[in-house]
């Protein structure tokens, strides 16, 4: 069993990256990738947690990125961490999203008995933040039950607390992504609840711009656009993935309830600057 798409403690999963790698490994997992929100802060703790498990490591990172109205999420596997242009890039956007965190938890403590030290509270020191780590706090204040009551209230963004943050155009992040020698590749591609989604004419223009794949087997893609999607990858020679965006237990997604062929790791493999970790 391949997963190819999990999140650590580097952003807003709740497993340390270690931790996730060992419970992954304990699961009977083959391989996984670690795909943090915009960093690569745990890839070390995961490779040394990879070695000692005996499962492969893919290193990853899901990052932040606009197709016009509609916020899209980038999977790269395999590039290098040092390459500058992506990495000022993503130094970039991670201070857009401490700044626009900021604002809404000032926002919603003019409401909710919340202030911005709980929240830091609720992110490891140097984790790419988000809405989950409000929605931590929020939890901890006893506001709501779990982050998914915190994400269909205040922090949904018809909430009048909503603060949206700057990312760069996907066109540029995959031409960063492919610059870094990485495997750009897109994540949850038609997650319809989560807001505006990106058209068919629109993967066909970032496949153009050197996108290699679609995360076509995720569960907020719905089955009949899991199917949509699957056509679209034939069309454009694009590789199909499927993976459980696990973020321990800040939401209900499990490791491996969906997952990815043998096959197209070795694709990704193929693509990738760096080595998938055995
Ligand atoms: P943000 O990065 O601040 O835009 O917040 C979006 C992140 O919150 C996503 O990457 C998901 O990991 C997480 N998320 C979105 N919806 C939910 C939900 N209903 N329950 C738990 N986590 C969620
Ligand atoms: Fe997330
Ligand atoms: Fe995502
Ligand atoms: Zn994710």
């Amino acid at each position: 069993m391949i997963d190819l798409h999990t999140h650590s403690t580097a952003s807003d999963g709740t497993d340390a990256p270690g931790e996730l790698i060992r419970k992954a490994a304990e699961q009977g997992l083959s391989a996984v990738a670690i795909t943090d929100h915009d960093t690569t802060a745990g890839w070390d703790e995961a490779a040394q947690a990879a070695q000692q498990s005996g499962i492969a490591l893919v290193r990853g990172a899901e990052l932040s990125c606009d197709v016009g109205e509609a916020h899209v999420h980038m999977l790269a596997y395999l590039y290098d961490p040092q390459a500058t242009t992506l990495l000022a890039m993503l130094a970039s956007i991670r201070q857009a999203r401490l700044t626009r965190l900021m604002v809404m938890t000032q926002n919603i403590a003019a409401d909710y008995p919340v202030t911005w030290q709980d929240v830091q509270a609720h992110t490891e020191p140097g984790a790419t933040v988000g809405r989950p780590h409000i929605a931590d706090a929020l939890i901890s204040a006893g506001v709501v039950r779990d982050r998914g009551q915190a994400f269909s209230t205040m922090l949904s963004p018809s909430a009048p607390y909503y603060v949206p943050y700057y990312a760069p155009s996907a066109q540029d992040m995959i031409a960063a992504v492919v610059g870094a020698g990485g495997v750009p590749v897109i994540a949850h591609a038609f997650a319809r609840k989560r807001g505006k989604i990106v058209s068919a004419e629109d993967i066909a223009a970032l496949a153009e711009a050197g996108m290699l794949g679609i995360e076509v087997n995720h569960r907020d893609n719905a089955p009949e656009d899991r199917a949509l999607l699957q056509g679209l990858a034939d069309d454009l020679g694009l590789f199909v993935t499927g993976s459980s965006d696990y973020h321990g237990h800040g939401k209900p997604n499990r490791l491996a309830e969906f997952t990815t062929t043998p096959e197209v790791l070795e694709q990704i493999e193929a693509a990738g600057r760096l080595p998938v970790l055995r």
